[in-house]
């Protein structure tokens, strides 16, 4: 009767569901929570959207991807700017010309720059292989052991010399004053809310959406039943950890809803030192330059993932990234079954990467 099972009503499996029964196909999603739109969920209270799973802004600067997901908002034109507080102390990030003239005292790029060189010289020309050396390779050493090192260290839970480069070159370094997080053409937030963009792709007569529904409590019947599923959850779970445990990263959020219009003036402030035991702190109203009487904050405390947290975050260093080939080799074997994004294709994806992974999925199939 279905042509797919689709687990999970996260990003991937709405935009696949929705493109592949735009084709003409029945497809069926379970999902284990008790709602659609897995971490890109919103609900309001306070007539707040809260963003449930941590602050998501969408930026791209791929054009297609831009115009599809417009089809099922309108979005804002909010522009990231996290700021970091460092035992009281306030940096604009990303690292740009304001966190160098606050930090430094320095006003011109060139003096900026000339600062910068002097303190990666500990470095000795050292082609960076780890985040701590890729940071200071980056913005020297003051920056890293005030915005960088700890932050990060809270956030892995690792030391940032075991952490791959990679995570840290996600932030731009600039020599303007300019706070946008992201270097992206497109940025924004939906007027509402993400989760009715999710609702609107599964919004199809030929999808069907069952909730509070574990693909693990019948998977063998599930395998037997559909033709091809499209698995969106942890793919070492889907093989029972059979050659390993991939490692993730889990989130604690302590939400409070305080009788004032606004606590802290920005919607992200990152505690980038080691003593406080959250990394950031997010006010939901400023995505949406609300100015409701009450305001909801929330407090994102990192944990080591342990089995039944939500794996939030992959952990992509070359262990991990070696265990998930040997899961993918798997994965072809086993032939009717698709991995498909952030736990099945086990990489950091944003919105937009996990957008353009699930059309490209999609043209894998059916084209
Ligand atoms: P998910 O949203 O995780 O969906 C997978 C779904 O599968 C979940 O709902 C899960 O419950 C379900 N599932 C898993 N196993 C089973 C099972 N056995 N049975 C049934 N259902 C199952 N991206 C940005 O672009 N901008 C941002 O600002 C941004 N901020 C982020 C902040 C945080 C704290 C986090 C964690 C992520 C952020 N992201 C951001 C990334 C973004 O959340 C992801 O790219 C996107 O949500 C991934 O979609 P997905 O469908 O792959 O996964
Ligand atoms: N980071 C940091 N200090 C900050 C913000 C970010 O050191 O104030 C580092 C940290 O290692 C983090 C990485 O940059 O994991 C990527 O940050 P991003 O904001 O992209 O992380 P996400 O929103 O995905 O958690």
């Amino acid at each position: 009767m279905y042509d797919y099972l689709v687990v999970g009503a996260g990003l991937f499996g709405a935009v696949f569901a929705h493109e592949v029964a735009l084709k003409g196909k029945k497809v069926k999603v379970i999902e284990k929570r008790n709602h659609i739109a897995g971490n890109i969920y919103t609900r309001e209270e306070e007539g707040i959207q809260v963003h449930q799973y941590g602050a998501h802004i969408f930026h791209t600067s791929d054009k297609e991807i831009w115009d599809y997901v417009n089809q099922f908002a309108e979005f804002n034109r909010y522009t990231n700017s996290p700021v970091a507080n460092y035992k009281g102390e306030i940096y604009n990030l990303p690292f740009n010309m304001n966190t160098f003239n606050k930090l430094w005292g320095v006003v011109t790029p060139a003096e900026a720059q000339a600062k910068i060189d002097e303190q990666r010289a500990v470095l000795n020309g050292k082609t960076p292989e780890n985040l701590e050396e890729q940071a200071i390779s980056l913005v020297g050493t003051d920056i890293y052991e005030k915005l960088i090192k700890d932050y990060t260290e809270k956030q892995w839970g690792k030391p940032t010399t075991e952490l791959p480069a990679f995570i840290i070159r996600r932030l731009p370094v600039r020599l303007t004053y300019d706070n946008n997080y992201f270097n992206d053409t497109y940025q924004g937030i939906p007027i509402g809310g993400y989760t009715q963009i999710v609702e609107k792709m599964l919004d199809h007569e030929s999808i069907d959406v069952e909730t509070n529904v574990d693909f693990f409590a019948n998977k063998e019947q599930y395998l037997k039943d559909f033709p091809k599923i499209v698995f969106t959850g942890m793919i070492d779970e889907f093989f029972d950890y059979e050659l390993g445990e991939l490692e993730y990263r889990s989130l604690r959020f302590q939400n409070e809803t305080l009788d004032m219009e606004n606590y802290q003036g920005n919607a992200v402030v990152n505690y980038t030192d080691a003593d406080t035991p959250y990394t950031r702190i997010i006010e939901h109203k400023h995505f949406e330059f609300g100015n409701q009487a009450k305001t909801i904050i929330t407090k994102e405390y990192s944990k080591t993932w342990e089995k039944g947290d939500e794996p939030y975050y992959p952990v992509n260093n070359d262990r991990n990234n070696h265990l998930y080939k040997s899961y993918k080799k798997l994965a072809y074997e086993q032939g009717n079954v698709i991995f498909g994004g952030r736990l099945g294709h086990y990489r950091y994806y944003d919105m937009h990467q996990v957008i353009g992974a699930a059309l490209q999925c999609v043209r894998n199939e059916l084209d």
